[in-house]
């Protein structure tokens, strides 16, 4: 349970498989991959969970998903297909309590998520 470590990969102080980068938004690879793609998209600015977004605040959800669309088509899988994932608190899984949109790709996904 974190709410420092992403803070501390924006600012260099953990290494981490920076992969993209914004004014706005990171990106980098998850450390425990999901998928053959595994990145992590998150806002430079400090949000705990989506239920702490205001109005001030949500653009930033936009910026990390045009930054996970832009990646997508960089890494040529934007159209076979990709599945993005914002977990929010304990029942859904959030372990880093900094907003990340988990975008994964490379392979079918099922559904329902487990
Ligand atoms: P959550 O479970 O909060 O939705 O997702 C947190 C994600 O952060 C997990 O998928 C986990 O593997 C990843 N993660 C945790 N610690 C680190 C780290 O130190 N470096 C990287 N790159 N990813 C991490």
């Amino acid at each position: 349970m974190s709410d420092t470590l992403f803070l501390d990969i924006i600012d260099r102080k953990i290494p981490a498989d920076i992969v993209y980068e914004t004014d706005q938004v990171l990106g980098f690879k998850d450390i425990n991959a999901q998928a053959p793609h595994h990145v992590l998209f998150i806002p430079k600015q400090h949000v705990r969970t989506i239920n702490d977004l205001t109005p001030a605040t949500a653009g930033l959800v936009g910026e990390l998903f045009l930054a996970a669309a832009d990646y997508a088509k960089q890494q040529g899988v934007a159209e076979d297909g990709y599945r993005v994932v914002m977990n929010c608190n304990a029942l859904a899984g959030q372990t880093v309590f900094h907003i990340h949109l988990h975008f994964l790709a490379g392979r079918a996904m099922t559904w329902p998520p487990g």
